[in-house]
Formats: C-alpha cells, sequence, structure tokens
C-alpha cells in the first residue's frame, strides 16, 4: 500500500513491467500486521485492573500516567508487549524506543552527496549492474542472524542487511551482553553492507519531521558505537516514506539512498516448513520471467523469520547461482564503490565505541584470497577468518586471534562469536564453524604435525 503511494507520487519511470506486479501486490511488512494479544488480556480482567492496564491511551484517550507505555490496541501497560516497538505508540507513553543510544549524537557528521547513486528524495528500487542479485535482509539482527551469516559464508555470498536499532523487544543493538552488536560487526567484517532500517521501525510517513529524524539519528549512534561508521544506505520500514509528508527530502538532506526492492519474496507471511515454498516459488517465477539473460534483482527477506534463515535463503543462493548470478551487497549491484556506503565520524573517540579493535590502516589492504595475511593483504572479509595470526595465516580460532595476532593485518580478540550469548546450542555451533574456516596451509601443517605425533 505504501509503495503505491510512494510509486503514483515519485514517477512511473521506476517501475518497469517485470516489477509492476510486486507494486501493486505489496503486503504491509510483517510487523504491521502483528496483533497484540491486549484483547484476549480482558478475559482476565481482576488481575489486569490491578495492574492498571485498564487504561486508556490514543488520540482519542491521550498519554498513559507516566513510565506506562500505550499498547498499539490503545491500553496502558508495562509490559512487553505494551511497551515494545513498532507496536508501542510514541506519541502516548513511553516506548522501549524512547530509550536512547549512548554516545555524542550524529548529526554534525558532514553528509555530502558523493557518488552516482541517487539520494533521497529519489528512492531506488532495482540494481544496475548485469549478473548481481542483491539480496536484503530487513528489522534484524535477531536470533537466526548468526546461522544466516554461516550459511553465507559457506556460498561465499555478500548481502545486505538493513538494520533496525530496538524492535521487537530485542533491546537496543549498542546494549553491552547482547550479542547484537557482534553479529553486526561480524556482518561488517565478513563484507556484507551494514545499512538502516531507523531506531525503532515507526512508518515514517507518519511521524513528525523531527521524530523522523531520531529514528535515523538515533541508530546512527548505535551503529557508530558498533562500527565507527554510520550508513548511507537506508530502506524506510514498511517501504513508506512519502514525498506529501516530507519523508523523502528529509531522508535525502540525511545523505540516505532510500532501498525499495523488485522482488518481494513475501516471506513474512510464510514462516512454516509448508508456506515457505510460496516465497521459494515468487523468487523463481521473477528470475525465470526475465528478458534479458542478465538481468539484475534487489530482493527482500527478513532474517527474523526462522524459515527465511533456515530454508528460504539456500534455495535463493542455490537459484541465483544456477542461473549464473552473483550474490552481491545493494551497493555492488549499484556500483557504488564500498567506502561511499559509510560515512566516518572523524570526531568519534573509537577508544570509547564498543566496537571490533581493528586496525585503521588494515582496511585499505588487499583481502587475503590465500589465506595469508601480512604487509599487503588483510584478513578482514577475507572467507579465511577475520585474524592474522603471529606466523601470517588468516583464521578465527584463539590461535589466530589472540596472542601474537597481527591487528594491522585483521581483528584481534577474543570475542569472535564469545559475545554470542544465546543458547548453548548456538555457541557450540559457532565453534564447530570456526574449525572449517581454518586456511589451507594453516590445515596442511596441522595435518603434518598430527602424522609426526602419530607416528
Ligand atoms: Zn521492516
Amino acid at each position: 500500500m505504501h509503495m503505491l503511494r510512494l510509486v503514483v507520487v515519485y514517477g512511473l519511470g521506476f517501475a518497469a513491467c517485470s516489477t509492476a506486479r510486486n507494486i501493486v501486490n505489496l503486503q504491509p511488512d510483517h510487523q504491521g500486521t502483528r496483533l497484540l494479544p491486549l484483547t484476549n488480556a480482558n478475559s482476565s480482567a481482576p488481575v489486569l485492573v490491578e495492574r492498571g492496564v485498564s487504561a486508556r491511551c490514543g488520540s482519542e484517550f491521550g498519554r498513559c500516567a507516566p513510565g506506562k507505555c500505550c499498547s498499539t490496541a490503545g491500553y496502558c501497560g508495562d509490559t512487553k508487549s505494551h511497551c515494545s516497538s513498532p507496536d508501542c505508540q510514541i506519541d502516548y507513553g513511553h516506548c522501549d524506543a524512547h530509550i536512547t543510544p549512548g554516545g555524542p549524537p550524529t548529526d554534525k557528521i558532514p553528509r555530502p552527496l558523493i557518488g552516482n547513486v541517487p539520494y533521497g528524495p529519489r528512492f531506488i528500487r532495482s540494481c544496475t549492474v548485469p549478473g548481481t542479485i542483491a539480496l536484503t535482509f530487513d528489522d534484524g539482527p535477531k536470533e537466526y542472524t548468526q546461522d544466516l551469516l554461516d550459511l553465507l559464508d559457506k556460498y561465499e555470498a555478500k548481502v545486505t542487511f538493513f538494520v533496525t536499532g530496538n524492535n521487537n523487544a530485542k533491546g537496543e543493538i549498542d546494549s553491552p551482553g547482547m550479542p547484537w552488536a557482534s553479529l553486526i560487526q561480524r556482518m561488517h567484517r565478513s563484507g556484507h553492507q551494514v545499512a538502516s532500517h531507523t531506531w525503532s521501525h515507526q512508518d515514517l510517513s507518519k511521524v513528525t519531521q523531527s521524530q523522523r529524524r531520531v529514528q535515523l539519528l538515533w541508530n546512527e549512534v548505535a551503529l557508530r558505537n558498533i562500527l565507527g561508521t554510520i550508513p548511507t544506505y537506508m530502506r524506510p520500514p514498511y517501504s513508506s516514506c512519502t514525498a506529501e509528508s516530507g519523508c523523502l527530502n528529509d531522508l535525502g538532506a540525511l545523505g540516505y539512498h532510500v532501498i525499495l526492492y523488485d522482488i518481494d519474496t513475501e516471506d513474512y507471511s510464510h514462516d512454516s516448513p509448508e508456506a515457505i515454498q510460496k516465497s521459494k516459488d515468487i523468487f523463481d517465477r521473477n528470475l525465470d520471467s526475465r528478458i534479458e539473460f542478465d538481468r539484475p534483482w534487489l530482493a527482500i527477506a527478513h532474517d527474523v523469520h526462522e524459515q527465511t534463515v533456515h530454508n528460504l535463503t539456500e534455495h535463493m543462493l542455490k537459484k541465483l547461482l544456477a542461473e549464473g548470478y552473483r550474490a552481491v551487497t545493494v551497493g555492488e549491484c549499484l556500483g557504488d564503490p564500498p567506502e561511499l556506503w559509510y560515512r566516518k565520524d572523524d570526531n568519534f573517540d573509537e577508544r570509547n565505541a564498543r566496537k571490533s579493535n581493528r586496525s585503521k590502516d588494515s582496511v585499505t589492504k588487499a583481502i587475503s584470497v590465500d589465506g595469508m595475511c601480512g604487509t599487503q593483504t588483510t584478513c578482514l572479509g577475507s572467507r579465511f577468518g577475520p585474524c592474522c595470526s603471529s606466523t601470517g595465516f588468516c583464521g578465527n580460532m584463539s590461535s589466530f586471534c589472540g596472542a601474537g595476532c597481527q591487528s594491522d593485518s585483521g581483528y584481534c580478540g577474543d570475542n569472535i562469536g564469545a559475545a554470542y550469548t544465546g543458547s548453548g546450542k548456538k555457541a557450540a555451533k559457532s565453534d564447530a564453524g570456526s574449525l572449517l574456516q581454518l586456511s589451507p596451509s594453516v590445515a596442511v601443517v596441522i595435518l603434518l604435525a598430527l602424522m609426526v605425533l602419530m607416528e
């Protein structure tokens, strides 16, 4: 629906015939359709009245008492259902979205509009580089994101993550003790593109201009705390950003590329082992419908859904590879060089940031293609692991990332994967994954050593 408004306002020139079906059939974002169980809550009225949940809020009733949150159904309360974004009504009470990320603001960062990719108020629906497909994942990181990163490593695929700062009760992405920051750092290290999906997933066409700026600026603060940089790419929640509301101009003024899509996998509607086949069919049908062999695509999915991560994505990767495509970031599918995907905050003291301790110099080195690292090459972004060992090999075990690790040629530190505070099963999986990422040269050395020992 929102997309329809965008299209009407902003020109039919963007809508190639192959994308028109997606425009008309665009479904509401999954988050917008999620209903809170508040109507059911009335059945246990005594308890709820005791806790003051029956107080009403919203445009007809006004604000909740201080400290109380206004649910999407218009009830005051302080449960996760009341307070978590995007359903919590930010104008009528407290919401988790009101929790401000720490650190200095980002609004003074210079935002020159450089490069050939259009910025707002124009928006981008399709890729331009032939033979590329940009898979994109919105709303995360969440509990399945680590598995998705493992899968993408296996296929050596690069994708784009449109990250939300604090939605679905996951807490702020830069919270200490939460796994989100280390997952976002891993995305970045692995060569994926990290882009913004706003702080708390509000509908940017329905909030005020200052609220809209907060939605972008607060997510920038959190991402800057994690990565040291802020993104230049964003996707509006619900694909809603009309010209009438001023949204597209505001995003342009903040120096953002506004990214939509031309394949909607509709994964948010198909999150069961049976139903996800419909999303696979949508993806396949689009690719099969192309007239030009190397017509590029920009597809949307959501890494907050289990079937998307554990089922649909591998199908999409196999399909696109079979059709001769490359899985790349949005920036790459638009021909935009990586240095333009982010803006640096030159005034930010990185020592205060919750960040990886990668060297500034290492990002300018070539990424290792043979598992070796040193003065000319870095392990950051390589498929062998992000750390450069004392002997000049890339890997991601403690023997690479710990004592003797070369911080000017990769990442050093002991928190790879360990920062993930999920279940023990996840941690075990992470460790197993790291074994597979030994560089071939090191694997041979270890094998030889083992053979000697056995003799
Ligand atoms: Zn979203």
